[in-house]
């Protein structure tokens, strides 16, 4: 049994529907994904009825831009409902606030001599919710001022870089308490990614871990194999879930490919059932995983 918990469409800054992202999932020999766009829900419908159509088992999440002591977190939310109103506005405000930062990029670039609009960027962004900067990267490659999104992230995007601009992010404790009450589950996607340990280290999690954070990101790309071991041990101690998954991003991001990391059959079951006590706690009525891999 594979399962990868956290992958992107073009919904936000992966580059293939939900319909295909589930085919390639298939395809690679997934029997659950976990649909995770940045701040959007949008992509759920189409995927979960292709997962039906080829027979894979869909969990529904939202990767959600969140800050915490200043820095930026990034938080799975599982199984949360769709349409719980404190959830929709916060979705509402980091949506709109990646919106007004395309502009403010543009034109940081183009001080810096580089010939872009911002019609380049929406063009690259046709047919997503959560415009981001790979967006701005897809069009520079067009305009052919890079070769890749890696490179436009190196040279341009990256904090520092001189097309960096900030953006809104929702309180990461309010997220937290959010997704329980919309009967959601949260994990913490590559806690040790950008910053290393020193940003979230163990105290900070376990501070998390009492304000409903439920697992721990563990076998993730941006994780060394003795910052995963740890990560374990840590998870362990507090009692948190520990999930794998690729955060593939189709063709925009090397080296995610479906299934590279996976969950434990284990950690994946005992995700489920922490959603059917969230959803029956907080009387909200939360998205089925239905398929052979459903509890
Ligand atoms: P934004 O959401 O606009 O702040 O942009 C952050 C997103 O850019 C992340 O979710 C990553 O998926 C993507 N990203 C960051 N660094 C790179 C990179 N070097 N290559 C491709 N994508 C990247
Ligand atoms: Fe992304
Ligand atoms: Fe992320
Ligand atoms: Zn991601």
């Amino acid at each position: 049994m594979r399962i990868d918990l956290h992958a992107h469409s073009r919904v936000s800054d992966g580059t293939q529907s939900p319909s295909e992202l589930v085919r390639a999932a298939k395809a690679a020999g997934l029997d659950v994904l976990g649909l995770t766009d940045h701040d959007t829900t949008l992509g759920w419908a189409q995927a979960q009825a292709t997962a039906m159509e080829v027979g894979l088992t869909l969990v529904r999440g939202v990767e959600v831009s969140t800050r915490h002591l200043g820095r930026s977190v990034h938080l799975l939310a599982y199984l949360p409902d769709p349409t719980f109103e404190p959830l929709l506005e916060q979705f509402d405000r980091i949506l709109r606030g990646r919106g007004s930062r395309v502009p403010a990029i543009v034109e940081r670039l183009q001080g810096h001599g580089i010939d872009i609009s911002v019609a380049d960027v929406q063009r690259a962004a046709r047919g997503t919710a959560a415009t981001g900067r790979p967006h701005v990267a897809d069009a520079m490659v067009s305009l052919g001022h890079v070769k890749d999104r890696t490179e436009a992230f190196r040279r341009f995007l990256n904090p520092g870089m001189p097309g960096y601009v900030d953006r809104y992010a929702a309180s990461l404790v309010e997220v937290l308490r959010i997704v329980a009450s919309a009967g959601g589950v949260s994990v913490i996607a590559h806690p040790w990614g950008r910053h290393g340990s020193v940003a979230m280290p163990e105290s900070s999690l376990a501070e998390l871990a009492g304000l409903g954070l439920a697992g721990i990101e563990v076998d993730h790309q941006d994780h060394s194999p003795a910052d995963r071991e740890t990560l374990r041990a840590i998870a362990h101690n507090l009692d948190l879930l520990v999930t794998g998954s690729s955060d593939h991003h189709g063709a925009g991001k090397i080296d995610h490919e479906l299934g590279c990391n996976t969950t434990d059959p284990d950690e994946y079951h005992r995700l489920l059932a922490l959603a059917s006590a969230a959803a029956a706690r907080s009387g909200r009525r939360t998205p089925e995983v239905t398929g052979a891999m459903s509890p």
